[in-house]
Protein backbone atom coordinates (compact mmCIF):
# COMPACT_ATOMS: atom_id res chain seq x y z
CA UNK A 1 0.00 0.00 0.00
CA UNK A 2 1.26 3.57 -0.80
CA UNK A 3 1.95 5.79 2.07
CA UNK A 4 2.67 9.90 1.95
CA UNK A 5 5.09 10.65 5.16
CA UNK A 6 4.23 13.74 6.37
CA UNK A 7 5.94 15.86 8.82
CA UNK A 8 3.64 18.33 11.77
CA UNK A 9 5.57 21.33 12.08
CA UNK A 10 6.09 22.92 15.62
CA UNK A 11 3.36 25.57 16.45
CA UNK A 12 4.99 27.46 18.98
CA UNK A 13 7.86 29.79 17.25
CA UNK A 14 7.04 32.92 19.30
CA UNK A 15 11.01 32.50 20.73
CA UNK A 16 13.86 33.35 18.37
CA UNK A 17 16.15 30.43 18.54
CA UNK A 18 18.41 31.45 16.40
CA UNK A 19 19.54 29.45 13.40
CA UNK A 20 19.72 25.90 13.67
CA UNK A 21 18.57 22.52 12.27
CA UNK A 22 15.22 23.31 10.55
CA UNK A 23 14.74 19.82 12.56
CA UNK A 24 13.96 21.65 15.51
CA UNK A 25 10.97 22.55 14.39
CA UNK A 26 9.35 19.18 13.66
CA UNK A 27 6.64 18.53 16.16
CA UNK A 28 5.76 15.05 15.13
CA UNK A 29 6.50 12.80 11.71
CA UNK A 30 3.12 11.32 10.46
CA UNK A 31 1.90 8.82 7.79
CA UNK A 32 -1.22 9.35 5.76
CA UNK A 33 -2.52 6.91 3.07
CA UNK A 34 -2.14 7.79 -0.31
CA UNK A 35 -5.22 9.52 -1.92
CA UNK A 36 -6.27 7.19 -4.34
CA UNK A 37 -7.28 9.79 -6.87
CA UNK A 38 -4.72 12.01 -6.77
CA UNK A 39 -1.44 10.49 -7.29
CA UNK A 40 1.72 11.50 -4.78
CA UNK A 41 -1.02 13.10 -2.39
CA UNK A 42 -1.93 11.78 0.69
CA UNK A 43 -5.69 11.37 2.30
CA UNK A 44 -7.50 13.62 4.37
CA UNK A 45 -6.00 11.87 7.74
CA UNK A 46 -3.31 10.62 8.71
CA UNK A 47 -3.56 7.09 10.37
CA UNK A 48 -3.65 8.33 13.71
CA UNK A 49 -6.41 10.98 12.32
CA UNK A 50 -5.27 14.25 12.21
CA UNK A 51 -6.18 16.29 9.60
CA UNK A 52 -2.88 16.54 6.96
CA UNK A 53 -3.84 20.18 5.87
CA UNK A 54 -1.39 21.62 7.80
CA UNK A 55 1.45 19.26 7.30
CA UNK A 56 4.16 19.51 4.81
CA UNK A 57 5.20 16.23 2.90
CA UNK A 58 8.45 14.24 3.39
CA UNK A 59 9.67 13.23 0.30
CA UNK A 60 10.36 9.61 1.30
CA UNK A 61 9.74 6.34 0.36
CA UNK A 62 10.39 3.40 2.06
CA UNK A 63 13.72 1.25 0.33
CA UNK A 64 11.53 -1.88 0.58
CA UNK A 65 9.45 -3.96 2.23
CA UNK A 66 9.90 -4.15 5.95
CA UNK A 67 12.29 -0.92 5.99
CA UNK A 68 11.49 2.08 8.50
CA UNK A 69 8.56 4.36 7.37
CA UNK A 70 10.74 7.18 8.09
CA UNK A 71 13.84 8.70 7.40
CA UNK A 72 16.18 7.86 9.89
CA UNK A 73 16.74 10.90 10.73
CA UNK A 74 13.53 11.70 11.41
CA UNK A 75 13.22 8.42 13.95
CA UNK A 76 13.03 10.37 17.07
CA UNK A 77 9.67 12.54 15.74
CA UNK A 78 8.08 9.49 14.95
CA UNK A 79 4.62 9.18 15.77
CA UNK A 80 3.47 6.18 18.00
CA UNK A 81 0.10 5.48 16.43
CA UNK A 82 0.91 6.00 12.69
CA UNK A 83 3.77 3.62 13.68
CA UNK A 84 1.31 1.26 15.36
CA UNK A 85 -0.68 1.05 12.26
CA UNK A 86 1.33 1.11 9.74
CA UNK A 87 2.80 -2.47 11.94
CA UNK A 88 -0.30 -3.64 11.74
CA UNK A 89 -1.44 -3.41 7.77
ZN1 LIG B 1 0.42 10.09 13.48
Amino acid sequence: MAIVVLREPRKELSQDFGPGDPVDNIEAIHAAPADPDVSGDPDDRTFCGKSTLDMERVYYQPPGPGAAWLPANMQDWECRDCAAALRSQ
